[in-house]
């Protein structure tokens, strides 16, 4: 035999179209969760060039645990200083939401730090709501700082962006919700991430938005994600990629969007899972202008932040990606 199980396997399991943004060209974009401290300028040049024009990035962990507050604090520092820059030199009008992730929440020495500075961060400008908080392993740490950032999150009037965990994520989905209604949020400002088929129903009856990460191997495919919206349409559903340091799509809300056209479904209907529902969502902090978009794409990359450009001693603003020549 020439085909080896392990070529079959990769055959079926990494099933191929080939990539055309050309059926969604025109259209717009808003990943509401993408991690783009730990992402490229080259993925900012791929997402500008296939339709996104703004991005939320919620505050996770890094890969590893921080080691004192002030790796915190200029953490949250870059999300609403340099990172928001840097994006705006590719067109991209980048918001986060600040918060203390579940994981680093079992550091409760840490933890109270972190709660300490929280209040300076999340009254700033673009910033849309408290997140990604929730349940990872679900202990009683994550819950302590869960309820404590859902109150600040209250006190704030603002959005709640919700990271439910990997492991027992039905059961953790659940505590999640009923832990924000018990803290008399209204479901409607909160956005419940990495949803699947198992958690979708229930999110969505209880008047909470339901978030999808499409995200390689682990969360969801694209494909299962044009099924849901067939199935459960478009009403309070938001693509997000997620996309971090791990092998992970920043152009996974466009590719989405090409694969629901792909199969029939209604551009009104992909405008509103892809962009305007995010903005729905998270406008309810009061603080996203729409006409900002088209602000930030007519920025120019000789733009300084703090005396720093993106630009390296003279280059040109954007790289021509499709010469072999580097001059
Ligand atoms: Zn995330």
């Amino acid at each position: 035999m020439s085909c080896s199980t392990d070529e079959r396997e990769t055959a079926e399991t990494q099933k191929s179209i080939p990539l055309d943004l050309d059926a969604i060209k025109g259209m717009r974009f808003f990943d509401p969760h993408i991690h783009m401290v730990s992402r490229t300028t080259d993925d900012y040049q791929a997402m500008a060039d296939a339709g996104i024009v703004a991005v939320i990035e919620p505050a996770f962990w890094l890969g590893q645990p921080r080691t004192g507050v002030d790796t915190f604090r200029d953490y949250y520092s870059s999300l609403i200083g340099w990172e928001r820059f840097r994006a705006s030199q590719f067109g991209i009008k980048h918001y986060c939401t600040i918060g203390l992730n579940s994981r680093e929440a079992n550091n409760q020495k840490l933890a109270e730090q972190v709660m300490e500075i929280l209040p300076l961060f999340i009254y700033k400008e673009g910033v849309l709501g408290v997140g990604e908080i929730g349940f990872d392993d679900q202990t009683p740490a994550e819950e302590k700082y869960y309820r404590l950032q859902l109150e600040l999150a209250k006190e704030a009037g603002l959005p709640v962006q919700i990271h439910t965990p990997h492991r027992d994520k039905k059961k953790g989905t659940q505590r999640s919700m009923d832990i924000a209604i018990e803290h008399g949020l209204n479901p409607y400002s909160v956005i419940v991430d990495h949803n699947n088929e198992e958690t979708v129903k229930e999110v969505l009856d209880r008047g909470f938005w339901a978030a999808f990460t499409i995200y390689p191997f682990t969360k969801m495919g694209n494909e299962r994600m044009v099924e849901i919206v067939k199935q459960y349409g478009t009403e309070r559903i938001i693509v997000n990629s997620a996309a971090d340091w791990g092998i992970s799509d920043p152009l996974a809300v466009p590719k989405t969007a090409a694969l629901m056209k792909i199969h029939g479904i209604d551009v009104k209907d992909i405008d509103l899972v892809c962009f305007r529902n995010a903005i729905t969502a998270f406008g309810q902090s009061g603080q996203i202008v729409e006409s900002d978009f088209e602000e930030v794409q007519n920025m120019d990359q000789s733009k300084k932040f703090e005396g720093n450009s993106v630009l390296r001693g003279g280059q040109a603003p954007r790289i021509n990606k499709s010469s072999l020549i580097i001059s």
